[in-house]
This record gives C-alpha cells, sequence and structure tokens, in this order.
C-alpha cells in the first residue's frame, strides 16, 4: 500500500510517500517533498498547499492513488495514548488541545481537515509525540504544585520525541535480540531538540521534557532544565520583558547558542576543536547534563541494558559520545573508540566487550514509524 505522511507546520507542508506491504516495518519512499510559504500570495493556505501536493503526487507517483495518511502531531494530551484512527471526533479533540501546543496542533489540524476535503475517503491516522510517554506512572508524570495547576490546565509532564524514542527502542531490542517487553534501555535523541527516556520493559518509564519540550537537556536553543524562580526573578526585574519575548528567549536563544554563540554541535564542535573555551564550555554542560540523565535513568528503570544513541547528533557527533560516555565509568560503559568514530547510517555498537551497559546507535526514522503505524492501524490486525 501506499501511505503518504504528512508534518504539517503552520507555514509548511513536508510529506513522503512509502511503499510498504502489510506488516513490514515502513517500506521504501517513492517520493518526498516540501511545500513552503504556505499563506503567501502564491499558496494562501493549507487547502491550496493540498491542490498542489496533490499535483505533484499525480507526476511523481505515475498516477498511482495513495492508499492513506498519516500524520505528525505533537500533542495528544491525555486522550491519545496510541495512534489514532481519525473518525468524527478526532480532529476536533486535537483542536481542543491547541493550548497545549499552540504553535503545532493548529497546523495538524489545518493538515487533516485539507486532506479530509482533498480526499475525503481516504483514511487518516494520527501519531502523537507525547503518546509513547502515556506510559509513565503518575509519580513520575506529576509536579509538586497545587493541583488545581492540573485540574485547570493540565499541567504535568507529557513528554516529546515519542515516535522516534519509540521506533528506536524497537530497534536496538531487535538489534540485540531481546524480546522487547523484557527491554530496558536509556534513550537518547538528539538533534536541535533533544530529550532522554527511561525505558522499561519495552515502555516509557520518565524522559527529560515535561509540560512543553522546553525541559531537560541543554539543546541548540532551548535552555533545559532552570530553576524556575529564574523565570519569575528576570520577569520583575526588567519591566521590558514580557512572558512571550522570555518564552522566546529560554526556547529559541538558550543553550549552546547562549553559550558558545552557535546552535549546531557541528559549528560548536569545531570551535572548541579549535580552543575556544566558551565552546568547550558549552558542550561541558550539554554532555554533563545528559550523563546526569542517564545515571539517574540507569537507577530508574533498575539498570538498564542498553544506552542508544540517535538524532542529528546521536548518530553523528562521535566526540559528543565519547564526552558523555568518559562520564559514566561508574556505571560500568565503556566505549571502543574505533566503533564510536566509524561512520556508519547503520544501527551498531559501540561500546568495547567489557562494558557492562550495550552503547548504541541507531538512526531515527520518524517518517518510517508513522508509516508503519498508519499502515497497521488502517490494514486491522489481521494483516499482521
Ligand atoms: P536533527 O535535529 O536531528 O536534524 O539534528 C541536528 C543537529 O545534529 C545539529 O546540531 C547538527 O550540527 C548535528 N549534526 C549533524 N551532523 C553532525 C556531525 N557530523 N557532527 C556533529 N554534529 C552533527
Amino acid at each position: 500500500m501506499l501511505v503518504l505522511v504528512v508534518n504539517c507546520g503552520s507555514s509548511s507542508l513536508k510529506y513522503q510517500v512509502r511503499e510498504l506491504d502489510p506488516g513490514a516495518d515502513g517500506g521504501t519512499v517513492l517520493t518526498s517533498g516540501l511545500i513552503e510559504n504556505i499563506g503567501s500570495s502564491r499558496i494562501a493556505d493549507h487547502t491550496q498547499a493540498l491542490e498542489l501536493l496533490a499535483e505533484r503526487l499525480e507526476d511523481e507517483l505515475d498516477g498511482r492513488g495513495i492508499d492513506a495518511a498519516g500524520h505528525r502531531v505533537v500533542h495528544g494530551g491525555e486522550l491519545f495514548s496510541e495512534p489514532a484512527l481519525v473518525d468524527g471526533g478526532t480532529i476536533g479533540a486535537i483542536e481542543e488541545l491547541s493550548p497545549l501546543a499552540p504553535l503545532h496542533n493548529p497546523a495538524a489540524v489545518l493538515g487533516l481537515r485539507a486532506v479530509q476535503q482533498k480526499w475525503p475517503q481516504l483514511p487518516q491516522v494520527c501519531v502523537f509525540d507525547t503518546a509513547f510517554h502515556g506510559t509513565m506512572p503518575e509519580h513520575v508524570w506529576r509536579y509538586a504544585v497545587p493541583e488545581e495547576f492540573y485540574e485547570r490546565w493540565g499541567i504535568r509532564r507529557y513528554g516529546f520525541h515519542g515516535t522516534s524514542h519509540d521506533w528506536v527502542t524497537g530497534q536496538a531490542a531487535q538489534f540485540l535480540g531481546v524480546p522487547r517487553e523484557r527491554f530496558s534501555c536509556v534513550v537518547a535523541h538528539l538533534g536541535n531538540g533533544a530529550s532522554v527516556t527511561a525505558v522499561k520493559d519495552g515502555r516509557s518509564y520518565d524522559t527529560s521534557m515535561g509540560y512543553t519540550p522546553l525541559a531537560g537537556l541543554v539543546m541548540g536553543t532551548r535552555t533545559g532544565d532552570l530553576d524556575p524562580s529564574v523565570v519569575t526573578a528576570v520577569l520583575r526585574r526588567d519591566p521590558e520583558l514580557t512572558p512571550e519575548r522570555l518564552d522566546a528567549v529560554l526556547n529559541k536563544e538558550s543553550g549552546l547558542r547562549a553559550v558558545a554563540g552557535d546552535h549546531d554541535m557541528r559549528a560548536v564542535q569545531e570551535a572548541a576543536e579549535r580552543g575556544d573555551e566558551r565552546a568547550e564550555l558549552a558542550l561541558e554542560m550539554a554532555a554533563y547534563r545528559l550523563a546526569k540523565y542517564v545515571g539517574g535513568y540507569h537507577v530508574a528503570v533498575d539498570g538498564a541494558q542498553a544506552l542508544v544513541f540517535t538524532a542529528g547528533i546521536g548518530e553523528n557527533a562521535a566526540p559528543f559520545r565519547a564526552r558523555v560516555c568518559d562520564r559514566l565509568g561508574a556505571l560500568g560503559i565503556r566505549l571502543d573508540d574505533d566503533a564510536n568514530a566509524a561512520r556508519s547510517r547503520e544501527t551498531r555498537r559501540i561500546s568495547a566487550p567489557d562494558s557492562a551497559v550495550e552503547v548504541l546507535v541507531v538512526p531515527t526514522d520518524e517518517e518510517q514509524a508513522i508509516a508503519a503505524a498508519t499502515a497497521a492501524l488502517v490494514t486491522g490486525p489481521a494483516a499482521g
């Protein structure tokens, strides 16, 4: 079957068409692309973007029709703890969750409605970034704040990057030949946004992102964990600073960018190699924060069988992986330096034979995961 994978932003639509056999992992990519500048004079809205997409697919697929669409949706709140086949109430429910993800959910809703309008008979599936973390126990997802915050505004830990953490966990278990339900690991998804997840018996037990993706690790442009008093203190001291502006500072002008002057890990690594002290400090801060989480999560899952690196930095930045693992000697973690330095696009082991915990690099593929989940829901369990 042909599955269209859609990732909608407020002004962009990223797509991929994959061909898969029922029950297969995620198939092969037939075509992919990006439609930008939605809202401009050329492409007024998502409905028009869909017209353009349909024209492109007509060409790119030689007239073959798609069988289903799978959408990436950032926030499923407490309503969606697994992928959902779109029915009468689904889109409205996602729209109601918009206060939790004000930039992302409205865009997904526009994409869902536009696809529905263009191909009314096409089955659609939503795959939520938060869903994998629906298995976190209450003492993990609760914040120690007045109950009213949770009751009125849904303030709690949700976690993100779930599609990636889930996919990578499955791949790692398979690589090691361990049944997923008996596999415990720590997954470090290190891209521009970064999060680390404690996986216990194949399910998410804890994760570093929280109510929003701002919490946890030091990221390209986000602070990660911060004493919440910093927020009230700077708002009080600078009367010009609005909550919106501070939100932008913490999300877009912090992290590696604030410390090293660049958000891009490659650039920061190169600067550190040239002796730039701020770049070196930024790398130490990021590596230390991650190592601290890995230590904590190793305890949380009663001893992880593996530490798994994924996404842009996790898959490619060997010196950063080494910097993190050098801090994990107390867990008995040892890298094989040659395996760590080798470049590959495959799932691979980078730990030394005497390492107490396996260290793996697993390429993530969210589109493939979305396509697989979509096909599984559309064809039903009978198809495998
Ligand atoms: P992502 O958001 O998953 O695309 O990851 C983006 C991050 O990966 C950026 O910080 C890039 O600098 C980083 N990255 C990609 N390739 C490399 C590389 N070869 N070495 C170091 N960092 C890399």
